[in-house]
């Protein structure tokens, strides 16, 4: 088989992490099986298109190296791609289902439509358009044929609607639930096609999977209730149907619900994959991209939201827990829809943070230099490269976003013009500044190299005289870098160099003396 697979976003505004999985997955399957990916647009409710959303959506996919063969933005042999520039083939097949008997005109004005809803209410009831009430609405079922084509031509809006069976089992094979049944009672006459000439999305859908020959629906567990209606749509048009799969939700950290733009407002984390600008209201909603997330970091993380890779080869079961972090390549070979939870994935900020940490330790070191060195000269600091690559491999295993570089290593640029209040009372004891003396003048006299310092200072000096280590190196620390973080004390001063280390001390005893 040829496995072709489509993502389908509707333009109604930034893709969300949970549309980005759908991507991923339907990508991973494509390229697992030799498969074409391809891009379609459904744009159908106009009514809801933002503008700017489609453009989003390919640059975010583009960013997560999501590739397409096909799309609305690169073409191909099954085009056009956008289901607005479909929009005259989509008729046929409306004008099909009513010649063959699977679907009816109906004239049914909202406010009729509203009237009915609202007289069933009164009557605790839910008014559904289906075979128990469309021969009391105003259709071709309930006026005839003729009527209707009167009608028709004489301008009257009309809808076509799909003609469910009455009381028959539906079926939908999906790969990650099994067989889904529901009774054809419980679904109403979806309307498919509007008279201003738009098909809705359900006939779209259907009519393109076909003609674009996709092999497998992937996609978000929210269409699993349209599914029935999609599978009676294959039959009416005597179509072979895709495979279904429909994924788990992502949901909130705490599991109750769909992850929404809320809770990563209240939680502190992006839903989207690059930041977003409402075109309408302004707003602004932060996106991976923009905090500093790598794009590996952010794939991996969705990957596994809703999918593991079972255990790890060769293992006989005994232990369950599998490698978590995969390049997009071993995704691609290791990925399994059998392997899909049918349980909803919840999100957790934690996990993301510590891939992105994990593949923030796998970029070159040159590559964490230059981001150290952009963040240096944005603050006019003039730093020889060599010392801040220095610097960017040295204090790499402390960074998870590219933003906290400059807070974790200023020192090394900058000294401190102010001391940690807590650390101050904590460490420097009185009569700190004599052994701060001390230290300098050992700084002055041994040779400026890291056993030399060790000696005098730790063993010679402070161990001899059976001083306190903690309290000697913290304040010494202090003095350097203003609070009691950073490497190892002994490099820091050799990075740091004898002369600037020497200074910082001697301006410490200087303010710390008269301050206290
Ligand atoms: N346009 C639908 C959406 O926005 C696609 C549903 C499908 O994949 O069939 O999610």
């Amino acid at each position: 088989m040829n496995v072709r697979v489509r993502f389908a976003p509707s333009p109604t505004g930034p893709l969300h992490i949970g549309g980005v999985r759908t991507a991923l997955y339907n990508y991973l399957f494509a390229r697992q099986n030799g498969g074409k990916m391809i891009l379609r647009i459904e744009d159908t409710d106009q009514t809801r298109f933002v503008p700017g959303a489609e453009q989003y959506i390919i640059e975010a996919l583009d960013w997560l190296g999501i590739e397409f063969d096909e799309g609305v933005h690169i073409g191909g042999p099954y085009g056009p791609y956008r289901q607005s520039d479909r929009k005259p083939m989509y008729r046929q097949y409306a004008d099909q289902l009513i010649r063959d008997g699977w679907a009816y005109y109906a004239f049914d004005r909202p406010e009729a439509l509203d009237a009915k809803r609202k007289e069933y209410e009164a009557q605790k009831k839910t008014f559904q358009y289906d075979c128990t009430t469309r021969g009391s609405m105003e259709n071709s079922i309930s006026l005839g044929m003729e009527e209707a084509q009167r009608r028709i031509d004489a301008g009257v809006p009309y809808v076509v609607r799909f003609m469910f069976p009455d009381n028959i089992d539906i079926t939908v094979h999906d790969l990650i639930r099994g067989d889904v049944t529901m009774n054809s009672r419980l679904l109403d006459d979806k309307v498919l096609f509007k008279s201003d000439g738009m098909p809705t999305y359900h006939l779209a859908n259907i009519v393109d999977d076909h003609t674009m020959e996709i092999t497998h629906v992937i996609r978000g567990e929210e269409w699993l209730p349209s599914a029935p209606l999609h599978v009676m749509l294959y039959k009416a048009f005597g179509w072979q149907a895709p495979m279904f799969a429909h994924l788990p939700l992502l949901l909130k950290p705490e599991g109750n619900g769909k992850l929404s733009k809320r809770d990563g407002d209240r939680l502190g984390f992006p839903v989207f994959p690059l930041e977003w600008h409402d075109p309408k209201s302004g707003e602004v909603s932060s996106g991976y991209r923009e905090q500093g997330y790598l794009p590996q970091a952010v794939v991996n993380m969705l990957a596994l939201l809703g999918w593991n890779p079972g255990k790890r080869e060769g293992d006989n079961g005994a232990n369950p827990v599998f490698q978590e972090l995969m390049t997009m390549d071993e995704l691609i070979k290791l990925f399994d829809i059998s392997h899909i939870s049918k349980n909803g994935a919840k999100f957790n900020l934690d996990k993301a943070k510590w891939f992105q940490h994990e593949y923030f330790q796998q970029l070159s070191d040159d590559t964490v230099a230059d981001m150290l060195d952009k963040q240096v000269k944005a603050r006019g600091i003039e730093a020889p490269r060599e010392y801040v690559a220095k610097v960017a491999s040295m204090m790499k295993e402390r960074i998870t976003f590219p933003s906290e570089l400059w807070d974790t290593c200023c020192y090394f640029f900058q000294a401190p013009t102010e001391y940690n209040e807590k650390d101050v009372a904590k460490r420097w004891q009185p009569g700190m500044e004599n052994h701060m003396a001390k230290v300098i003048e050992i700084l002055q006299t041994v040779p400026f190299e890291h056993d030399a310092i060790h000696q005098a200072l730790l063993e010679d000096y402070i161990k001899a005289n059976q001083l306190n280590t903690g309290a000697i190196m913290n304040s010494l620390r202090l003095a350097v870098v203003g609070r009691t973080v950073g490497p190892d004390m002994i490099t820091l001063v050799l990075t740091l160099g004898k002369k600037e280390t020497i200074s910082r001390v001697q301006r410490a005893i200087e303010k710390l003396k008269t301050e206290n």
